[in-house]
């Protein structure tokens, strides 16, 4: 089966500035990937129309779908249309169907239709209306010799929309396409050179038609398996057969699979084991409560979180003993320990996590340096504790004492199984 090859373009000026974050082409690939497309290069360029036209040239050489989000408002900053016009040979024409949408978009808002916005629904003559429910910009499919190009608005949520509805049904109907089938293992707890020996000869025994891939995120990793047939049912069963024979070599590391975040394979089983969770966070400075409470129904585990930042404040309001703080330091494993313990108790949870550490850049001495970083889980009056040697940049060094931070607790919750 011949591999359908796709290409994204992105286009602002906007984009290129750093102004705004490309999330469309991200957004699109996974899309794409899903449906069995293979996205084979991404490119976004300005608003410039010399610029505009050679990129459709150079995707439509290697592509045989040419998928573009921006530049499709009324104003003149924004040219893929006039553009799309150029490379298709095609005149701007009133397009009577798009007009009617238009029309019907704005009276159910209750808006009236201005001379820029009516613009809007005059496309090249050669293309077909993708329709927009969700604005003014309607979307365009080119179709020249069996290549695709497909133009959708910038605006996330409006090209989205037009994705899932009206765009990928149509590409699946346009072509004939393989079916790519993943499996992520989420691991936590374990580096990926230290995965890769582990797993060294189970890698090497792996069939031709299913690919790895390590995702390494921040503290915890990806293993991804990979395989492209026309029979999903006969990919499942033999990717499900190669992770069971995995699973022995690394089951103590995966806490999850596929879209499983740690949070929330850790707020199932609080809620499974009818457990509660409380937070003392110094140099995570209320991070970690955040991504608790980012998962949906998470009052019924988390009973809350103190940012005790000051040294007064661990002593006064947290109850850490001011000769622990004196004696070893408010970043030390002695410190940590007693902030687990008692925000545990004060607040009535089953599990108080903890965290004192120097995220940087500033404040490191020679025993201290920038970077280290002590956290505990404490339950039932014990406590465990890990010393994290973390880098310079304070916004990775908070984000990998959560997930350390996270792999305690789950380590804990499934050894207590
Ligand atoms: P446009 O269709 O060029 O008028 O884009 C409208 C708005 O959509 C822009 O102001 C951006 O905020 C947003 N936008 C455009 N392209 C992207 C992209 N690739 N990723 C995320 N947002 C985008
Ligand atoms: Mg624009």
């Amino acid at each position: 089966m011949k591999k359908i090859l796709a290409e994204l373009i992105t286009i602002g000026d906007e984009i290129l500035y750093g102004q705004t974050l490309d999330t469309n082409a991200h957004w699109m690939s996974g899309q794409l990937d899903a449906i069995g497309v293979k996205v084979v290069r991404r490119t976004t360029c300005g608003d410039q129309e010399e610029e505009i036209l050679q990129v459709f040239a150079e995707a439509e050489q290697r592509a045989d779908l040419v998928l573009i989000t921006g530049g499709l408002g009324p104003t003149s900053d924004d040219l893929t249309k006039p553009c799309l016009a150029r490379y298709f040979d095609s005149e701007i024409v009133m397009n009577q169907q798009a007009l009617a949408e238009l029309e019907a978009y704005m009276t159910s808002r209750g808006r009236e239709l201005n001379k820029l916005t009516r613009l809007q629904a005059a496309l090249p003559d050669k293309c077909e209306v993708v329709s927009n429910d969700r604005g003014t910009a309607c979307g365009m499919w080119f179709n020249r010799n069996g290549k695709v190009f497909v133009s959708m608005p910038g605006v996330p949520h409006e090209m989205r929309y037009m994705m899932v509805e009206k765009v990928m049904p149509r590409i699946q109907r346009a072509f004939d396409l393989p079916i790519i089938y993943h499996k992520i293992i989420r691991l936590a707890g374990i580096g990926e050179s230290w995965l890769a020996e582990k797993i060294e000869q189970w890698e090497k025994s792996l069939p031709k038609t299913v690919k790895l891939a390590y995702l390494p995120g921040y503290g915890d990793l990806k293993l991804r398996l990979t395989s492209l047939a026309s029979d999903l049912e006969l990919q499942k069963k033999e990717i499900d057969q190669l992770v069971s024979s995995l699973m022995p070599l690394i089951q103590e590391y995966v806490y999850g699979y596929d879209d499983d975040s740690l949070e929330v394979v850790i707020g199932r089983l609080l809620k499974e084991k009818g457990l509660t969770l409380a937070l003392a966070e110094s140099c995570t400075g209320g991070y970690v409560a955040h991504r608790i409470t980012s998962v949906a129904g998470s009052s019924a585990y988390f009973n809350g979180a103190m940012v005790p930042y000051q040294n007064e404040l661990k002593i006064a309001q947290l109850g850490v003993k001011e000769a622990t703080i004196v004696t070893y330091g408010a970043v030390s494993e002695e410190t940590v320990s007693e902030m687990a313990l008692n925000i545990a108790q004060k607040f009535g949870a089953d599990y108080g996590l903890a965290s004192s550490g120097i995220a940087g850049p500033g404040g490191g001495t020679e025993e201290k340096p920038i970077g280290l970083i002590w956290i505990a889980c404490a339950i039932g009056g014990k406590v465990t504790t890990r010393k994290l040697n973390l880098t310079k940049d304070r916004d990775v060094n908070i984000k990998l004492t959560a997930v350390a931070l996270f792999t305690l607790l789950h380590q804990s919750l499934v050894a207590n199984d």
